[in-house]
């Protein structure tokens, strides 16, 4: 760039949560910063129908991610983002759910401060919260957990390397976010390490939107029900009793899951 038209001022770069899929679960706050910004770095995920909040002007990039299609390395993705900025722009990078839960917010931002670009996070509603508030299934319960977990089920090499006896502790909800493709293992590992099969578990996908199925069952028979019922990424495991209460909690059914479909009838 010629030194000339080099902007006088940085722009900012504001990252973004847009929630669990929703438009109207997307904080006041990211709709107005999306219908401001010049640019939107976006992921592959994100709310439905959230770039028409855009300026007609405002440039749009798609670096979505796909589980194993990572269309644009993080690393050229956080040199974009300075170059944006350095350009003046006010760039809104703008994720799924929590920018901070599982979004590599941490890493996109730390390259920022790097370069002395200025920030800011804005919160987002999690995948975990939005789908348990679709579900019925609350994380929390008096007679059910007093702890809730979220864990990455990303497969690596076949396997999935977490910390198997934390998760497994009784009066606890694990959630495994990206974990379709590896619930076998997740199932067969909670089950090693002390669950028995008969404990509660259920997979949401598409959780909060017109989407939404969600599949209860157990630990040891998770896994066939899912692959029965042709669940698919985006999705999310939720283990532990609160599960349970989803029978009697169920509220939302835009496509009636079986479970629903049997209690209304
Ligand atoms: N930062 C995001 C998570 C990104 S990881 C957040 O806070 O929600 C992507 C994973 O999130 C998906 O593989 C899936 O496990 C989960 N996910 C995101 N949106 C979802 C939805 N609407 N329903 C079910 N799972 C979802």
């Amino acid at each position: 760039m010629n030194p000339n038209q080099r902007p006088k001022h940085t722009g900012t770069v504001y990252l973004v949560g847009s929630g669990p899929g929703a438009l109207d679960l997307m904080t006041v706050r990211a709709t107005r910063l999306i219908g401001e910004a010049d640019v939107i770095v976006h992921d592959h995920l994100i709310a439905d129908g959230v770039l028409e909040l855009a300026r007609s002007d405002a440039q749009t990039i798609c670096v979505g991610k796909r589980a194993s299609n990572h269309t644009v390395p993080q690393d050229e993705l956080n040199r974009l983002l300075v170059r944006l900025a350095r350009e003046g722009k006010m760039v809104v990078r703008l994720k799924g759910g929590d920018p901070f839960i599982f979004g590599r917010g941490g890493e996109e931002i730390e390259t920022l401060v790097d370069c002395g670009i200025p920030f800011e996070v804005v919160p987002g509603v999690t995948a975990a919260a939005g789908c348990a508030a679709y579900a019925g299934i609350p994380l929390t319960h008096r007679d059910h957990a007093q702890t809730v977990s979220f864990a990455t089920g990303h497969l690596k090499d076949g396997s999935v390397d977490l910390d198997w006896q934390a998760l497994a502790r009784p009066r606890q909800t694990s959630v495994f976010y990206m974990g379709i493709g590896g619930i076998g293992e997740i199932c067969r590992q909670m089950m090693a390490h002390g669950l028995p099969g008969t404990h509660p578990a259920a997979v949401v996908q598409n959780g909060s939107t017109v989407r939404q199925r969600v599949v209860t069952a157990d630990l040891a028979t998770l896994p066939d029900k899912v692959k029965e019922a042709g669940i698919s990424s985006p999705a999310l495991i939720i283990v532990g009793t609160v599960v349970s209460l989803h029978r009697k909690l169920a509220w939302y059914a835009p496509i009636l899951d079986t479970e629903n479909r049997n209690a209304l009838a």
